[in-house]
């Protein structure tokens, strides 16, 4: 579908299949001048093929950039858009996972202050695997999803680590249309590689049984059957 450079390009040079639901159906979606950017036909996931991804250490360096205060009131201020409506929903003390955490965890203590038990875990920051064998009643992941290298195996595997019943709530940036894509701050940082529109959430759910809510225009709640 007139992406003519990539039909001229050896079969293996760029990642055409969805890293998401791995259909082949996947079309040249925008380019600018760092990368390119795919969206598949059937989960409508935008994702940069892995060939203009930074290295690990180059992603790495970016992260500790980035660096949020625990206690800024601002940080604190975002987070709560996904806080309020995951807390709304929660039994009292109940046990939860932030998952892509990043080095001062922040969210962990908003919701320990309301009583629940979280863990942590983030490959750079909290690198420990033990998570990965528990099961939970809740997991976060905010400014997390859109970093994913496999969202086809992590997503399964946190739907595994999901109790029946567990919420899964998340916090992404959402794509419209390829006009606003092509103004978005959010496709500047070169370690964002995955793009989701709302119709990615509606597969995610059909897919792990679960029914999704939009909580807010880029904060979605998901809660396994
Ligand atoms: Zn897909």
């Amino acid at each position: 579908m007139g992406d003519e450079r990539s039909e001229h390009m050896p079969i293996h040079a760029e990642q055409d299949h969805c890293p998401l639901c791995r259909s082949r159906h996947t079309i040249l979606y925008f380019e600018d001048r760092n990368r390119r950017y795919r969206q598949c036909l059937d989960c409508l996931l935008v994702f940069v093929p892995r060939c203009f991804w930074l290295s690990r250490s180059e992603e790495k360096a970016t992260y500790d950039l980035h660096q949020n205060e625990p206690h800024d009131e601002g940080y604190r201020h975002f987070l709560s858009r996904l806080s309020n409506p995951l807390l709304a929903q929660l039994p009292p003390q109940q046990r939860g996972l932030d998952f892509g955490c990043g080095p001062g965890p922040t969210l962990s203590s908003m919701l320990e202050e309301h009583g629940h038990r979280i863990d942590l875990y983030d490959p750079f920051y909290f690198n420990d695997p033990s998570v990965f064998d528990k099961k939970y009643d809740f997991i976060c992941a905010t400014e997390v999803v859109e970093h994913l290298h496999d969202p086809d195996r992590e997503f399964t595997s946190l739907f595994e680590m999901l109790k029946r019943g567990g919420w899964l709530a998340i916090m992404t940036k959402l794509v419209i249309d390829r006009q606003a894509f092509s103004r978005w701050h959010y496709i500047r940082d070169l370690t964002h590689i995955c793009f989701y529109s709302r119709e990615t959430f509606a597969y995610l759910a059909r897919r792990f049984n679960a029914q999704h809510t939009f909580a807010a225009d880029d904060v979605i709640l998901l809660q396994k059957h």
